[in-house]
């Protein structure tokens, strides 16, 4: 509904976000600059500046936690959702667990408010494209670039100029293009240790078990906030983080 009535302004937006597009997949770095000085007010300003100047990171992809190795790492793909989103947010504040989002432009850029949400509440965002084309790896530079910088662009702007932290490949299609492109925009390429399945809900009961079978293969975690209904998702997360955490394990973010 709100969207609807402010239609025309986000037909603009998406122009003018179209042309500074352009500007990036020319390869200069000038859109934030110039994004500061087309949008004068203070709060965009700000976040502009908070934006700025993307540090490189190593390109290969992470799966380790920067909480050592007893750390898990929770990574929540595919939002943001206005219905699973908060509940997912609700669970980890619970548990006082931070957790990473790896999240689809489109998505992002829909829902604003959530993509705030997240990063108020200390979470990282992730890069996960703008189509979640999992053959991505199949298609050309070109349409590789275009996906990761829209998304980076269409997630930076929703969260008021935060920026993704980590590039997760829908599916782990990474190639070492698209993994050195998202390392020169700061963006650390993230991998998965344990795939929960959760989309495919297998019971909630299964999704458990997986994290507690699989966790010895790595620290990273896959969940999903998007996609389909995540009762079964929310419940695990709801089980499995008083669980490791009773069992020695802590809750960090993907090295970068
Ligand atoms: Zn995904």
């Amino acid at each position: 509904m709100a969207r609807r009535s402010g239609g025309q302004s986000w037909n603009s937006r998406v122009v003018g976000a179209a042309l500074a597009v352009t500007v990036l997949a020319g390869g200069v770095s000038v859109w934030t600059a110039q994004a500061g000085e087309a949008n004068g007010t203070a709060p965009r300003a700000s976040a502009t500046a908070r934006g700025k100047v993307p540090k490189a990171v190593a390109v290969s992809i992470a799966h380790a936690s920067d909480a050592g190795p007893r750390g898990v790492n929770i990574t929540i793909d595919d939002g943001p959702d206005p219905e699973w989103t908060p509940q997912v947010l609700a669970v980890l504040k619970e548990y006082g667990v931070k957790a990473t989002f790896c999240m689809v432009g489109t998505q992002a850029q829909a829902h604003p408010d959530l993509v705030k949400k997240v990063v108020a509440a200390g979470h990282r965002l992730c890069d996960h494209t703008v189509s979640h084309n999992t053959a991505m790896d199949k298609r050309p530079d070109a349409y590789q670039s275009q996906e990761i910088l829209d998304a980076e662009r269409m997630i930076t702007e929703a969260s008021g100029g935060v920026r993704p932290m980590y590039y997760r490949a829908p599916g782990g299609a990474f190639t070492p293009y698209s993994r050195k492109l998202a390392a020169s925009r700061g963006m650390r390429p993230l991998g998965w240790n344990v795939d929960t399945k959760d989309f495919e809900r297998p019971g909630t009961a299964a999704i458990v078990a997986t994290v507690e079978q699989e966790l010895p293969n790595g620290p990273t975690v896959l969940f999903h906030d998007a996609g389909g209904d995540r009762t079964q998702t929310v419940e695990a997360l709801r089980q499995v983080l008083p669980e490791l955490k009773k069992k020695g394990y802590s809750f960090g973010f993907p090295v970068r």
